[in-house]
């Protein structure tokens, strides 16, 4: 058993190509929801998908500028340092090698990536690990098939204060506010000659070099 001073760990989990103010929002809305510190986990793409416009360091050092003047959002590389992509179990595993058993842990995932949760790689050993924040925007309901609501029937709670009694196991449903921004606008945006701005942090946009890479 977790015990209720363990502040809670929460992963999101992205391309981050580049980040941009709907991601952080999400994020901070997180950790204030949950009382965590959320890590932005930048992804290794597998070969067989669109690759992202910028290379892995790129996209960190945009995630930097972005982050800076705050502590509770935080940059975790460690799916990069991984040769290839990661099962997102496989990372939960690491993780927890570092941080323990007891620390709770949740893994932020969309409404639309949680319908689709029954098709991840040995997905009934995420609740093994992690507790599981879904982030529901207005229009993106979550769809639950039948597979899916079995397993999740009683893990449900409405209480962050019940997510940190325990390490993982439970499911919870966080409502974000829907910023209507991608950053497929941004590349768009950016390689059409035209500047993001409101759309990324402001130190991302001091720094021009940084969004370089989607610049024609
Ligand atoms: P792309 O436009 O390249 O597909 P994206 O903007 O959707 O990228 P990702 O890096 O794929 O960004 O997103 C990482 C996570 O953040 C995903 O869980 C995604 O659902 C969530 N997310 C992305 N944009 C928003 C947004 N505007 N509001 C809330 N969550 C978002």
């Amino acid at each position: 058993m977790s015990t209720v001073t363990d502040r809670p760990l929460a992963i999101l989990g992205g391309t981050f190509d580049p980040v941009h103010l709907g991601h952080l929002r999400v994020a901070w809305e997180a950790a204030e929801f949950l009382g965590a510190d959320v890590h932005l986990m930048p992804a290794n793409v597998p070969p067989h998908r669109a690759q992202p416009v910028a290379s892995a360091a790129q996209r960190v050092a945009i995630l930097r500028a972005a982050l800076q003047g705050q502590e509770r959002l935080i940059l975790d590389q460690r799916e990069l340092r991984r040769e290839g992509p990661s099962y997102t179990v496989d990372t939960l595993v690491a993780l927890r090698k570092e941080i323990g058993a007891t620390r709770p842990v949740v893994l932020l995932v969309g409404a639309d990536a949680f319908s689709g949760l029954p098709s991840w790689h040995r997905w009934r050993e995420l609740f093994d690990l992690a507790h599981i924040g879904v982030l529901t925007r207005a229009g993106h309901e979550i769809i639950e098939s039948p597979e899916l609501s079995g397993q999740i029937g009683t893990r449900r709670t409405n209480s962050p204060a019940q997510l940190r009694q325990s390490a993982n196991g439970a499911v919870i449903e966080i409502r974000v506010s829907a910023l209507e921004i991608s950053a497929t606008q941004i590349r768009h945006e950016l390689a059409a000659g035209r500047e993001p701005r409101y759309l990324v942090p402001a130190g991302v946009l001091a720094e021009p070099e940084l969004l370089a890479p989607y610049r024609r």
